[in-house]
């Protein structure tokens, strides 16, 4: 049976809504931060862009053709198991809310394990941006793409989870990705008040910040509940105090596309600058709960 079935109508359907759709959300989101930027630039965007486009260029391929297939070629082999058998039998809303947490879960818990010494070796291509913005959402290891395949596509299809809701909740992952690597500066009304339920850019960016504490936080894509429920959520750590980065790899010309892509095999460093200090943590100024600015 094939696993990968790139042409299954579902798909087709993804890329002629899903695809248009993505494309405005990130014409937007660039606006935006253009216009209303976040955090301020340490790097010239196209010296940063070049290489993060460069990168996507086998990623969001690999995607396309592995991964976001493999959410219908996998459920196709995992329906005659129990799981998926149970699940058949739920009323069709209950099932849809449980399907979506399910995904919003598995989602929180593989960029947990990304940030394991494993799959960290895959995962610090993506940190390792010097700034972060709509492009960062895109730079990702194409082995990063792979290793994904059989948590985010065949632990759901396992469990019963349907392909079209598993493609669907890619679309939102997928929006939600660029939303909050968007160095977009939101009215802090609005997220204050958006926060505590979603992942936001002021959230996102304390979680690509050099000190290991604040990067060992807000794993979460779009809900902020299991951040909340795995004591992970960091509200306290103001934006311009944030140095975006991994602290191994600060210098800019180290960081060729020849060299992000072979990064994953270069052993793993301690998390310390090259001169072996190690980033201070901000000292918390703010109630808890209360969203820096
Ligand atoms: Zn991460």
């Amino acid at each position: 049976m094939n696993i990968f079935p790139v042409n299954h109508p579902l798909l087709k359907r993804f890329d002629r809504w899903a695809g248009p759709a993505l494309a405005a959300l990130g014409v937007g989101m660039l606006l935006l931060e253009t216009t209303r930027p976040l955090r301020r630039r340490t790097r010239p965007r196209p010296e940063r862009w070049r290489r993060n486009v460069l990168l996507a260029g086998p990623s969001l391929p690999a995607m396309r053709l592995t991964l976001l297939p493999a959410m219908v070629g996998l459920a196709r082999l995992a329906a005659p198991r129990r799981m998926a058998e149970l699940a058949a039998r739920l009323p069709q809303a209950p099932r849809l809310v449980l399907e979506v947490l399910l995904l919003d879960y598995l989602a929180y818990t593989w960029h947990r394990l990304l940030h394991s010494p494993a799959l960290w070796r895959l995962h610090r291509v993506h940190h390792s941006d010097l700034d972060m913005d709509l492009t960062t959402a895109w730079r990702f290891h194409f082995g990063e793409m792979l290793a994904s395949i059989p948590y985010r596509a065949g632990l759901p299809a396992l469990l019963g989870v349907r392909p079209a809701t598993a493609l669907g909740y890619e679309a939102v992952f997928e929006a939600f990705t660029a939303f909050q690597h968007a160095n977009w500066r939101l009215p802090i009304a609005l997220e204050r008040w958006l926060a505590p339920w979603l992942m936001t850019p002021r959230l996102h960016g304390i979680h690509h910040s050099v000190v290991q504490r604040e990067t060992d936080s807000n794993f979460g894509v779009v809900l902020m509940l299991w951040d909340a429920l795995h004591r992970t959520r960091r509200f306290d750590v103001p934006q311009q105090s944030i140095t975006i980065g991994v602290p191994a790899y600060p210098d800019p010309a180290g960081q060729t596309v020849g060299r992000l892509l072979t990064l994953p095999l270069e052993p793993l460093c301690p998390w310390a600058r090259p001169d072996g200090s190690v980033p201070a943590p901000h000292s918390a100024s703010l109630p808890l709960g209360e969203l820096a600015e």
